[in-house]
């Protein structure tokens, strides 16, 4: 709060845990500027369902309980009202909400407060109008005095929007005071503990950083009440707030400790508790590919290998724990079913099935095709990559779909070839 009334603050990025008081927050911006300095205020939620709730049970209970604000939201319930759950007015103002996917609410009039809430739930665009983002804050352009809060719970690493948002700003973190040493730190995950103490994880401590003394849930409130934000980097107009359940007063280290103990055993819910309950972005621990050494596994093709009545080909990917899978279809016309669409699936089958290294170039094929859907035939032709360091210079292996005039052949080592699909759907696994 003390950002939002720092007139040298433009822009405020808070990567938080659940439940740590955020929405509370930016009802308290809400209800500041509405009473003390009156403006025009965005309010941008991930979806319709969120916002109706968020109007309904968080906003309306302030205006109703305030004394300062009942006053100035005329009644929903009255005719003629210009106050409704997704727009009200007051005097010198009004409150537009927003919903991340709504091109046309995102983007009307000006506005000089915009708060950006959960924003790691936005889709990447707005229909076809872009960055929800972008188009909130472009409104907010023609103040001079504007202010821009946005925050969310995290989630995967290199896509999340407030992980992005909050490494341009100055990084504050919260430092809270040991109360055997007095020396200041940041709350960590790291630092608590259980068993080192002979504690159930219900009883976990926090060991101090300096004298690696614990501190009993007890003397929390104490310390976040003596602690203070501290900027990690220089100042540039963009404040950055980072703030963990293990800061929260609704909860305590030893429930933090079950719930991890509950969850890190599959990936999706660890992920679940690192983004909702230490506030951080989720990274995958599998094995990474540079892009560089997958550029020089490339491979030279020539046209002359792709087999006789091929006329489109498409490729796709299919990602496994330890290889990828590379489907390549060749894409055939197929007259209706009699003698001559067999002959041409016979000399398709007999080219994939030889077993031979066969290459083919990028610009393969005779240029944009259209094939029927019902009456084309596909030529499946598959290759496995079994890790990424081994070359990728397996032979072909095939299998042929004939639209229902023969069963999928087997590859030659036993494995059952692709599906075979119920009809023929050209894109399919297109990558
Ligand atoms: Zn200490």
């Amino acid at each position: 709060m003390d950002a939002v009334s720092d007139a040298f603050v433009r822009e405020i990025w808070v990567q938080k845990s659940a439940q740590v008081g955020w929405t509370e927050i930016l009802n308290n911006v809400i209800g500041y500027y509405v009473d003390q300095d009156p403006s025009p205020i965005l309010m941008v939620q991930p979806t319709e369902e969120v916002a109706v709730d968020w109007s309904r049970d968080r906003l309306a209970p302030m205006i109703r309980d305030t004394p300062c604000l009942r006053g100035k939201f005329s009644d929903e319930r009255t005719r003629a009202t210009a106050n409704t759950l997704r727009h009200k007015t007051f005097p010198g103002g009004l409150l537009a909400v927003a919903i991340s996917n709504s091109p046309a609410s995102l983007a009307s009039k000006p506005i000089r407060i915009a708060l950006f809430d959960e924003v790691d739930k936005y889709p990447i665009s707005a229909k076809q109008a872009g960055d929800p983002l972008s188009l909130g804050r472009v409104r907010t352009k023609t103040f001079w005095n504007r202010k821009i809060l946005a925050g969310s719970t995290p989630t995967v690493k290199g896509s999340s929007r407030v992980e992005k948002g909050f490494e341009t700003s100055d990084q504050r973190y919260y430092f809270v005071p040991c109360p055997h040493c007095n020396e200041f730190q940041r709350l960590v995950w790291a630092q608590v503990k259980w068993s080192e103490f002979g504690l159930t994880p219900e009883q976990a401590v926090y060991q101090c950083v300096h004298c690696a003394a614990s501190i009993e849930e007890n003397a929390k409130a104490d310390m976040l009440a003596r602690g203070e934000w501290r900027a990690s980097k220089p100042f540039n107009g963009i404040a950055g707030f980072h703030i963990s359940e293990l800061y929260s007063p609704w909860s305590s280290w030893g429930q933090m400790a079950r719930d991890f103990l509950d969850k890190k055993a599959f990936p999706e819910t660890l992920q679940q508790w690192i983004n909702e309950a230490l506030g951080e972005t989720w990274e995958d621990s599998g094995e990474k590919l540079e892009p560089i050494g997958l550029m020089e596994r490339r491979e030279s093709y020539t046209a002359a290998s792709i087999p006789a009545g091929v006329q489109l080909l498409t490729v796709g990917t299919d990602v496994q724990d330890d290889r990828l899978e590379v489907f390549l279809y060749g894409w055939a016309r197929m007259k209706k079913p009699g003698a001559s669409s067999t002959r041409c699936c016979e000399a398709i089958r007999g080219r994939a099935r030889s077993g031979k290294s066969t290459t083919i170039s990028s610009d393969a094929g005779s240029g944009p095709m259209t094939v029927a859907n019902s009456a084309s035939k596909r030529c499946a032709l598959t290759r496995a990559v079994t890790s990424p360091s081994r070359s990728i210079a397996i032979a072909w292996r095939a299998s042929v779909f004939a639209c229902g005039l023969e069963r999928a052949s087997r590859v030659p080592d036993g494995r059952a070839g692709p599906r075979r699909p119920a009809r023929a759907r050209p894109g399919r696994r297109c990558g």
